[in-house]
């Protein structure tokens, strides 16, 4: 039995990054997960839509049915940066306020859209965080940062030299097998393998 079980421990690899996959898998799929210090995130949910009396009308735009299918295709694609890429198509920054130091302006500066099969259609900011089970600071973060940023963001102490190094050297060492082999393909009719020049 003991046997076994160190058997089956050996073939699942590295419990730790086999832990760290599980947790950015359900994280990113909006799944229950919890943080390395022992957190523990609930599963997204969707909330409450706005209210009824919501000037853009909202709910009657975006039936209850097409509200789930957001949800649902935004977590799915288990993809931060694809998730990224959803809220910035959706979210427009309008840049000129009559008063940009006063809250309100600030909140009105953010224009949320929601797809529709040949167009989209503006929805209030409840609606749409509401919809997707996201908060206002994702949203903030994601529209005023580029991709690059988030890139060098998650690479951020994760020995980013020493990788690029060891991709470097791997790609040259593969360059050098691969055209080392092509000369000796090429060569084979004539059955001068041990003449192969340097490539
Ligand atoms: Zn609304």
């Amino acid at each position: 039995m003991s046997n076994e079980k160190q058997k089956t421990r050996k073939r699942s690899g590295d419990p730790q990054q086999w832990k760290k996959n599980m947790r950015k898998r359900n994280k990113d799929e909006g799944k229950e997960y919890i943080s390395p210090t022992g957190k523990k995130f609930p599963a997204k949910v969707m909330r409450s839509s706005c209210s009824n009396s919501c000037w853009l009308k909202c709910s009657e735009n975006f039936s209850r049915e097409m509200r789930d299918q957001i949800f649902l295709d935004y977590w799915s694609a288990g993809d931060a940066v694809r998730q990224r890429d959803f809220i910035r198509r959706n979210v427009i920054n309008r840049s000129s306020t009559k008063h940009p130091s006063s809250k309100q302006s600030q909140r009105q500066r953010k224009v949320y859209t929601f797809p529709l099969p040949n167009s989209r259609k503006p929805v209030c900011r409840t609606f749409f965080l509401n919809t997707l089970g996201i908060g206002a600071k994702l949203v903030r973060y994601t529209v005023e940062k580029n991709e690059g940023d988030f890139i060098s963001a998650d690479q951020r102490g994760k020995h980013t030299p020493y990788n690029k190094t060891a991709v470097a050297e791997a790609n040259l060492i593969r360059d050098h097998i691969k055209s080392f082999f092509s000369c000796r393909v090429s060569l084979l009719p004539q059955g001068e393998q041990q003449e192969v020049p340097p490539c």
